[in-house]
């Protein structure tokens, strides 16, 4: 099956009982047995749910892995996979990652001993030389957020290989329509589903997608034993964004690039980030690994903080929010939001500054959207 048959099909099977053609939105906490233990699979939905189970072998399918679990949210999908490791384990993460991912690191997993080195990952040897005994797990996004910056994931899995640790890979916003970092040598691959994969700002939910067997029996464990599981409407509504998703990527990455193009040549912005430039420092991976350029564009407008304000509040149509891989353009200062909780100096090594505006450029016409940016 080919991808943009998988979104509508991959692992899905009939509901026999009237013949939907979707799978029913199963609203149950419990399941009745016909003697104690004799059931169908399924007991408590904190452990199982039909509609959840659908969505999950979705997942699996789209991302050519073997086993999908769903998350209450992308943050409670990476809580469970750092659940995996122990005190004194050790991650080499990407320094320009999510703030909220950094968040989860820093304030809640160092405190129960998990121990984090971030860093730039465009040189492997680097990443090589912070291996010690101890390491145990590579967290990566790519591209990252808000930067745009674009890690080699099968250089990384060689590495990972090596020395027999997990490579993690965010998938959020390449989303498997444009790079499946299973198929690159990854063992994780995670999303934020509120994105891109739900694609209409109508659910928070997180995905977790594996090949191996025991490494999937590990994560349902901490999945069923924490309990941070999404309910069957978000299932079902992820489900349903899921079988447009090549549809809408393949929109996004159009309007993007023209997007970028339109902002590079506009002389009130003073740089642009999208890795489909060639000057972009990763284009090169960029092009290797992934199949189109993404929907994000970065860029930083001529001045600070009061000029990147005044663009953000004069656009109309686009929503000024902190979510991305809607069909709506959405528009964020990652400074005052999805990044406010990092200190000056962390913002100054992953450069989050005061001028940088984030775009998640939707599906309305062209024409619209950059009659609204115009700065
Ligand atoms: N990873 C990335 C790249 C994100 O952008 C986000 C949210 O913005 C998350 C993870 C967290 O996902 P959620 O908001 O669904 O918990």
């Amino acid at each position: 099956m080919k991808f943009n048959t998988k979104t509508i099909h991959g692992g899905q099977i009939e509901e026999k009982g009237y013949g939907a053609v979707m799978p029913p939105i199963y609203q149950t906490s419990t399941y009745s047995q016909k003697s104690p233990g004799d059931h169908k699979g399924y007991e408590y939905s904190r452990t199982h749910n039909p509609t959840r189970s659908a969505l999950e072998k979705s997942l699996a399918s789209i991302e050519g892995g073997e086993f999908g679990l769903a998350f209450g949210s992308g943050l409670a999908a990476i809580d469970a996979v750092l659940k995996l490791l122990n005190p004194g384990d050790e991650i080499i993460s990407t320094n320009d990652l999510y703030g909220g991912s950094y968040r989860l690191f820093t304030k809640i997993f160092e405190k129960y001993g998990l121990v984090f080195h971030f860093t730039e990952m465009d040189d492997l040897s680097k990443i090589e030389s912070l291996v010690n005994n101890n390491t145990k797990m590579i967290w990566v996004e790519t591209p990252t957020n808000p930067m745009m910056n674009i890690v080699d994931i099968k250089g990384l899995s060689n590495i990972s290989k090596k020395f027999n640790l997990i490579l993690a890979v965010d998938n959020t916003f390449a989303t498997p329509f444009l790079q499946q970092p299973l198929l690159l040598g990854a063992d994780i691959v995670m999303h934020s589903a509120t994105k891109y994969l739900a694609g209409h700002s109508d659910v928070v939910l997180g995905a977790l997608i594996v090949n191996d067997k025991e490494l999937s029996e590990q994560l349902y464990f901490i999945q069923n034993a924490s309990g941070a599981i999404c309910g069957p409407m978000d299932s079902f509504l992820t489900l349903r964004g899921i079988k447009t998703l090549h549809v809408r990527m393949e929109r996004h990455c159009e309007n993007a690039e023209k997007i970028a193009n339109y902002l590079k040549s506009n002389p009130e912005i003073e740089s642009v980030y999208w890795p489909g430039f060639k000057t972009h420092p990763n284009h090169e991976i960029a092009k290797k690994q992934q199949t189109g350029f993404g929907g994000i564009v970065s860029f930083e407008v001529s001045g600070g903080r009061a000029e990147a304000f005044r663009l953000i509040n004069n656009t109309k149509m686009i929503s000024i929010t902190a979510n991305l891989g809607d069909t709506k353009t959405t528009i964020t200062h990652p400074s005052s939001t999805t990044h406010v909780r990092l200190s000056d100096e962390e913002k100054r090594q992953t450069h989050i500054t005061e001028n940088l505006i984030r775009i998640s450029v939707g599906l309305e016409d062209i024409g619209d959207i950059i009659a609204d940016i115009r700065p």
